[in-house]
């Protein structure tokens, strides 16, 4: 059957739908995956973690073992967004089990919280491969389903961890993280604070010092400030 052939059967069987005449209305031009976030409203992680299935609608899904949805409490009042999985996370589904996420479980400890009273999540569910950057058609694809996870949880404040959740959220292309920590941003109802990743802090030690001052704001805003 050619392309026209079967475009005639599917206008058949949308008569027998009792479908009669395609609307020419701009709006019903969006293509569902555009309707992503508007879909996902108002729903519970479960939800969206249903909606997200066994996801193919990038190339990251070839090369993964496990997609890493998210942890913790879906009532949380502090949300950590990081980057993208990685080795661990890859083979076990689970954010920030690797060296990155067992300093980033101190962290959390020091402000007086434990790992399952906050929720968890990356801006790109599938690990990319060799940890390269995330495309930008993969952060497009991947995005709305974090916004439907933060609008979910509605955490009081996001911790995003690291220039590229932070730019990401954001939409910003410009201010490096290491001015943009120490600030704090609205952001779906929250405030959000960029702090250094973790993984940059096992590289580089000495900015502890900064992610502490960021982590008593954190601390300070969650018990109303
Ligand atoms: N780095 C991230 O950004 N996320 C993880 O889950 C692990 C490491």
């Amino acid at each position: 059957m050619n392309r026209k052939d079967q475009f005639a059967s599917h206008l058949e069987f949308f008569a027998e739908l009792g479908i009669d005449g395609i609307n020419s209305d701009p709006e019903w031009r969006v293509r569902p995956a555009d309707l992503g976030g508007q879909r996902m409203a108002g729903r519970t992680l479960e939800q969206i973690r249903t909606e997200l299935g066994e996801c193919t609608r990038c190339k990251l899904h070839r090369e993964r073992t496990n997609l890493v949805f998210g942890t913790g409490n879906s009532d949380a009042n502090l949300m950590f967004v990081g980057e993208a999985p990685g080795r661990d996370e890859d083979r076990q589904g689970i954010p920030f089990v690797g060296r990155a996420g067992q300093l980033l479980t101190n962290i959390i400890e020091a402000i007086g919280q434990q790992r399952d009273s906050v929720y968890i999540a990356n801006v790109i569910k599938c690990r990319p491969p060799k940890n390269r950057n995330p495309e930008p058609e993969e952060v497009d694809t991947c995005e709305p389903f974090l916004f439907s996870q933060i609008d979910s949880v509605k955490p009081r404040v996001i911790v995003a961890l690291g220039s590229f959740a932070f730019r990401t959220l954001l939409s910003d292309n410009k201010t490096p993280i290491s001015k943009a920590r120490g600030r704090v941003y609205d952001f779906r109802g929250a405030k959000l604070l960029p702090t250094f990743h973790p993984a940059y802090l096992l590289r580089n030690p000495s900015a502890k010092r900064d992610v502490w001052t960021d982590m008593k704001l954190v601390r300070s805003l969650l018990s109303g400030n």
